[in-house]
Formats: C-alpha cells, sequence, structure tokens
C-alpha cells in the first residue's frame, strides 16, 4: 500500500533559484575538477530494481562518509544515489577550509540557549571533526593536498576586534580553548599582510585541502568496503509502500529499509512535504587565478598557504592554494542565471583587486559558485523527517560542511544502524532542521537579509570615515 509522499517528476530540485544552477547532467567548472585527479570507478548509474538496507540520496561528503562508515563500522553496504556527477554539488565546489564551523550561532548564544555543557559538546565536536578528516585521510590514504595551519578570522573594521575578543572569551570560557588575537603586526610577520585586517582570531584546529581529490578518496574507500555509489542517478520519486521507502530514478528503483537525504542546499523538496522549507540556500563565488611567482607574491606581503576569512556576514574569505594560485571568493547574490553569474564574477573579480592591488594584472582562470545551506535557526542538524518512519534528514552547514558533513555522515551511520552516536552530541543535532513558515517567501527573506547586511556595511564605513576624519583632525 503506498502512503502519501508526494509523487514529483524531474528536474528534483527546489528550484529556488534559476534552473541553469540545477544542470546535473554538467560537473561543475571548478579548478578541483581540472586539478581533481581521476575520477572513482564502479560508479555507474544505477540500473534496474534493487533492494538495500539503506539508501543514500546524494553523493557528497555527507553521504558518502555515511557510507563509507556504514559498510566499514557497521557492516551494512548502503546505496548512495547521487544526481549529477560525485561531487557535482557544494562538497566538489566549497574553497578547502577544513576548519571549525557549522553554525551560524556564537558558543555563548548556544550557552545561553541550551546551556554550557550543551555549547562545551558542540566545541569539541568541531574540533573531532576535522581531526576525523585528517584520520580518514590517513587510514584511507587520500592525498588531501593539505596545506596550511589554523584558519584566520580578520576583523574588516576596528569596531569588530570587539567582536573577536567576545569570540575568544567564550571559547576560553566555555570549553578552555585558546585562540589567540593576532595584531595586523603580528599578521604580517607571519606571511599575511591584508589592507582590512584591524586583529585576526587564529582558529585551531584547521587546514586546507583539495575538496575533490578528497571527496574521491571517500567515495573510493566506501566502495573498498562494499557501498554502491551511483552517480548520474538522480531520484525523482519517492513513496512509501508498506515498511518500505521506494526510490524511483530514471534507470532503476531502489527499495530501501531505511534512507538518508544528504541534499544539504540542494535538497529537493518536490519529492516531499516533509523536506519542502527545511534550508535557505544561499549563493556563495570562487575565482581562483593562474599561479603567482615569487616577487608578485612578495609584492602584496601574502605569502603563506593561510585560510583566511573576514567578519562580515557576507563574508569574504581566501587562501593561497599549494601551487600559488590565490582562491578567493564571497557570499551574496539573489539570482543564478547565466547573466548574473557574469556579474557577480566582474563583481568579486573587482573585490579581489581593491584587496590585492599588487596583483591587478593577474588574470583570474576558474570561476565558479554553489549553494551554502541555512537553517531558521542558525544551526546544523541531522534527525528523522517526522511521520516518515526510517527517513533521516541531514544539513545546514552554514558554509562550513567539510569537516562537520564528514561527522555528520559518521553521525548519521550510527542512527541508520539503530545505534547510539558514540559522541555526545548537542540537542539540536538530534533534530531535522525546523521549517521556515512560508517556504516560498524564502526569496524575499533572502533579499531583506541582504538589504539589512548591504545597509550595516554602508553605515560602518561611514562611521569609519568619521573617525577617521576625527583622528585626522585631532592630530593637526
Ligand atoms: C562556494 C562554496 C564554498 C564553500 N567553502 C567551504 C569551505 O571552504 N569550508 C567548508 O567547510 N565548507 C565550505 N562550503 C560548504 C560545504 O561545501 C558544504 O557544507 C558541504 O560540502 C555539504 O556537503 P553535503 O554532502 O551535505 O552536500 P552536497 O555536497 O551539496 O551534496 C548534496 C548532493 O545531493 C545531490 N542531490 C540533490 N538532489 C538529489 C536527488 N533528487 N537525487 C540524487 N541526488 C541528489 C546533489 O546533486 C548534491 O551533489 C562551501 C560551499 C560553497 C557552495
Amino acid at each position: 500500500m503506498s502512503s502519501p509522499v508526494r509523487a514529483a517528476g524531474p528536474p528534483p530540485a527546489s528550484h529556488l533559484y534559476h534552473a541553469d544552477h540545477y544542470d546535473w547532467s554538467r560537473a561543475p567548472a571548478t579548478f578541483w575538477h581540472a586539478s581533481g585527479g581521476p575520477p572513482p570507478v564502479a560508479v555507474d548509474p544505477l540500473q534496474g530494481d534493487v533492494d538495500a538496507e539503506v539508501a543514500i540520496v546524494g553523493g557528497g561528503l555527507t553521504g558518502l562518509s555515511a557510507a563509507l562508515h556504514l559498510a566499514r563500522d557497521h557492516g551494512i553496504e548502503a546505496r548512495v544515489l547521487e544526481a549529477g556527477p560525485l561531487g557535482w554539488g557544494a562538497s566538489g565546489r566549497n574553497a578547502g577550509f577544513c576548519g571549525p564551523g557549522g553554525a551560524r550561532r556564537s558558543l555563548g548564544w548556544i550557552a545561553r540557549r541550551f546551556g554550557s555543557e550543551a555549547a562545551r559538546q558542540w566545541y569539541q565536536l568541531q574540533v573531532h571533526a576535522v581531526e576525523l578528516v585528517r584520520d580518514l585521510a590517513l587510514r584511507h590514504r587520500i592525498d588531501l593536498r593539505a596545506a596550511g595551519e589554523g584558519e584566520y578570522v580578520v576583523a574588516h573594521t576596528p569596531r569588530h576586534i570587539r567582536m573577536l575578543e567576545r569570540a575568544a572569551e567564550e571559547a576560553r570560557a566555555i570549553a578552555a580553548a585558546e585562540w589567540p588575537l593576532l595584531s595586523p603586526a603580528e599578521l604580517r610577520e607571519r606571511g599575511i599582510a591584508l589592507a582590512e585586517a584591524y586583529a585576526a582570531l587564529h582558529l585551531q584546529p584547521a587546514f586546507g585541502l583539495h575538496p575533490l581529490r578528497y571527496l574521491r578518496g571517500l567515495a573510493r574507500a566506501s566502495i573498498e568496503y562494499g557501498a554502491r555509489v551511483h552517480e548520474r542517478t538522480p531520484v525523482i520519486e519517492w513513496r512509501r509502500e508498506g515498511r518500505l521507502h521506494r526510490l524511483v530514478t530514471p534507470s532503476g528503483t531502489v527499495w530501501a529499509e531505511r534512507v538518508l537525504f544528504a541534499t544539504d542546499a540542494y535538497t529537493p523538496e518536490t519529492l516531499a512535504r516533509e523536506l519542502e522549507g527545511r534550508t535557505l540556500p544561499v549563493l556563495s563565488a570562487i575565482l581562483v587565478t593562474r599561479p603567482l611567482t615569487v616577487s608578485e607574491r612578495e609584492a602584496q606581503g601574502f605569502l603563506v598557504p593561510a585560510l583566511v576569512s573576514d567578519t562580515r556576514e557576507l563574508l569574504f574569505y581566501m587562501r593561497l592554494l599549494p601551487d600559488q594560485r590565490l582562491l578567493f571568493g564571497a557570499r551574496g547574490g539573489l539570482r543564478a542565471d547565466p547573466a548574473s553569474f557574469l556579474r557577480r564574477r566582474a563583481w568579486l573579480e573587482a573585490r579581489m583587486r581593491e584587496r590585492f592591488p599588487a596583483w591587478r594584472h593577474v588574470s583570474v582562470e576558474y570561476a565558479w559558485w554553489g549553494l551554502v545551506a541555512l537553517a531558521r535557526d542558525g544551526l546544523p542538524h541531522l534527525g528523522p523527517l517526522p511521520g516518515l518512519a526510517g527517513a533521516w534528514l541531514a544539513g545546514c552547514w552554514h558554509g562550513s560542511g567539510v569537516a562537520l558533513a564528514t561527522l555528520a555522515g559518521r553521525l548519521a551511520a550510527f542512527r541508520l544502524a539503530g545505534r547510539t552516536p558514540d559522541w555526545p552530541l548537542p540537542p539540536f543535532l538530534a533534530q531535522v532542521p525546523p521549517r521556515f513558515p512560508l517556504p516560498g517567501a524564502r526569496p524575499v527573506i533572502l533579499r531583506l537579509l541582504y538589504g539589512c547586511h548591504l545597509l550595516g556595511e554602508r553605515l560602518e564605513t561611514f562611521r569609519a570615515t568619521l573617525a577617521e576624519a576625527r583622528r585626522e583632525r585631532e592630530q593637526r
């Protein structure tokens, strides 16, 4: 007997953005795809009808980590169904910052809302997530192309120094963590000269990696342990029939006892009402330049492969890659059609050249963008979908999913195997993301949010100009 999970035809996406952004037929044109080595073999599209104890929708870091841990640690050979080529989603498009993060909320906010024990657990989970990535790479011989130690979060105005001081105080008080706050001079001594850096918090543990090499390594390891991975296999219909989940794809069907939606910002909301409106997907774009010479790097004073981001709501992030290219990215943008992409690219390039004036002449060789999922409550989630026994949803990594999605996959494996995770979890991590009350109004919410951020930025610049003028007057 079929239960009424909403049937849907292709394409399987929420289409909050232009359809071009959800074109699964092509791998995204990223630097990672150009330098990611050979793709894994034995990942052909699903053919025919198959049974599975667990089906995983989404072949990103969450899905592949869940598949690997299910097979390796719980003896369950899951089926992974990925709509595009493996790594088509954010996992193959990100900046490769592997560090703490995953929530829009501070440790202090979490302590006030859920108690200091939950905040401490959340901090420890983030550290554990980064260590897990290193462990997986060692154990499964994955060449991460790791580079850099720690992540520098820079105050982009003098007023934001206080925000960093508060974050350092909270980390010390709640988790006994020491995140040093560096002055601009100390940053320069470390080979990181930036115009808009009034102080920097040095977060650890963190390092840079090649995200697609990492993802492909996870895929190979999960296949070695018995998982079945199918790329170019979009789930276009999902029904519950009796105890089983029936996942229909263009060339076959999986009958599964349990299913994990590891789809984050690309969650196919048209498949079921229960998936609708659980994330707010936002755009983030990246540029990668040609390799920089030693003298070019010295001229700019940006010399080391450090991970750097700033304190803006719509943050800028940057790093030198191991082959000395600059990767430069930023969040924002309301439209994802091809013309908007070209405008966004030009805008981002102009911002990059403002920040790195010595590299005005340096060409940009790669540009792409992708979606990051935010939750209504600003927290990451992994929980059972209400009313749909055996169905789980994991996501809302808030643009910091490289480490956290890997860990979420490991935790999901425990849940899907019917076991309690071996790591204490803060309460929000045991629930699905709460719904946005009017899912269709999310573009309006985003427009308002961006409008507020922009206004805030302009006020900030105005205030900084006034303060500068006052200082000059006093000095005269
Ligand atoms: C530009 C950018 C930069 C970023 N930089 C960083 C960074 O430096 N550090 C960091 O920690 N995080 C970063 N992130 C965030 C990080 O990449 C994500 O949080 C993480 O990769 C999410 O992994 P995931 O497996 O949960 O989702 P994804 O990797 O997005 O995978 C979801 C998959 O589900 C598939 N799917 C959707 N619908 C269906 C369907 N119906 N059938 C089958 N498959 C389906 C999609 O094709 C997709 O591949 C960045 C994100 C972006 C976009």
